[in-house]
């Protein structure tokens, strides 16, 4: 081992000469320089003409932001009553937290099945969902380019366009209030109606342990517990099941990646050219079209021209042609992705570029 270096000191530690004359002054004069908030801006080569948010807005989202966090803070320390009465949940902080998003994620899915043309005149004392709710249709919005496109593509998304503005027009009015106090009865009823399912979260948790999930093959319904001893419930790591029906063969182990197999392979083998959920995700908005609907289909098109994804010719029903798209790539979605990738330029790159794909390619 290597001697340490050699040090010299020229002071005694503590020799030096040291005195203290108070803290440093400050100038009792000269006022802060007036600052007036600029109220328009330049983004790129284009000018603003108004700020793009108000003091008010800031304010409602410094609140909902905090009651975000006040919500992890209450799921972190849960006593030891409200823990018996959840079976399984997990002791790991984040884990727990994962747990937790997952099921309100599961609650703003059945709230966006429900939502309606009406509710779009609906107030927010009277309609927004839970806050658990809140948090996820929040974060589903951090993305808005993914969200913009979702709410058009996506056919149980489309009333989610129409009542955003309920829930971002709250930020400069109300939402502080709805945060602080209690629910109104018109807002508890309108959750309850909608989705038979209790308004807080951990109660809803409690009355409802399983969930429904569908075989990826034959599309059996089965039912899950979200957790378990094993670890296998469908929010554990290890998640997966079997189709209980005898007559379904030769799929594997149903868990999430196979699940989201199925999911893509449905989306492929969607097969109405002129409706807009033909189109695949992140296909049809760029910067100079918020639905370019012909791009969507020359993309699908173009994806669906590698064998792995082909439609097959003895069949028309979109069901087999889902199971085609699977077993051809066994069940697997990493090469569902790669023989998606492998059609389109620079294998997939972003579908956001600047240069959109010819339609004529
Ligand atoms: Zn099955």
């Amino acid at each position: 081992m290597d001697a340490p270096p050699t040090y010299t000191s020229t002071t005694s530690p503590g020799t030096q000469a040291f005195s203290y004359s108070g803290p440093p002054g400050y100038p009792t004069h000269d006022p802060p320089p007036s600052y007036a908030f600029p109220q328009t801006f330049n983004i790129g080569k284009n000018r603003t003409n108004a700020p793009l948010v108000s003091s008010a807005q800031v304010k409602g989202h410094l609140a909902l932001l905090h009651a975000f966090a006040k919500l992890r803070a209450e799921i972190d320390t849960l006593d030891d009553n409200t823990q018996r009465l959840l079976p399984f949940i997990p002791t790991d902080k984040d884990r727990r937290w994962a747990w937790f998003v997952g099921l309100a994620v599961d609650r703003f899915s059945v709230w966006c099945d429900s939502l309606r043309p009406g509710d779009s005149l609906s107030t927010a004392d009277d309609f927004l969902p839970p806050l658990d709710v809140l948090m996820v249709w929040h974060a589903y919005m951090l993305n808005p380019g993914w969200y913009a496109e979702d709410c058009i593509r996506i056919p149980i998304l489309r009333f989610l366009a129409q009542v955003t503005p309920i829930f971002s027009s709250s930020l400069s009015s109300n939402l502080e209030s709805i945060l602080a106090g209690e629910p109104s009865s018109a807002r508890l009823n309108s959750w309850q109606t909608r989705t038979g399912k209790a308004f807080q979260p951990l109660e809803d948790a409690q009355r409802h342990q399983l969930r429904d999930v569908r075989c990826p093959k034959c599309c059996y319904p089965l039912t899950v517990p979200y957790m378990n001893a094993e670890g296998t419930g469908y929010l554990q790591q290890d998640f997966q099941t079997q189709c209980m029906r005898s007559s379904c063969k030769n799929v594997p182990k149903i868990t999430k990646f196979v699940l989201g197999a199925r999911k893509i392979a449905e989306d492929l083998a969607r097969s109405e050219t002129d409706q807009v959920w033909f189109a695949l995700a992140g296909s049809i908005r760029t910067p100079q079209n918020s639905a370019d609907l012909e791009r969507g289909k020359v993309i699908k098109q173009r994806v669906l021209q590698q064998i792995r994804l082909k439609k097959p010719e003895s069949t028309e029903a979109s069901q087999d042609w889902t199971v085609s798209i699977m077993e051809k790539n066994l069940y697997k979605i990493r090469h569902i992705r790669d023989a998606m990738a492998a059609r389109m330029p620079a294998e997939g790159g972003t579908l956001y570029a600047q240069s959109p794909i010819s339609h004529r390619a």
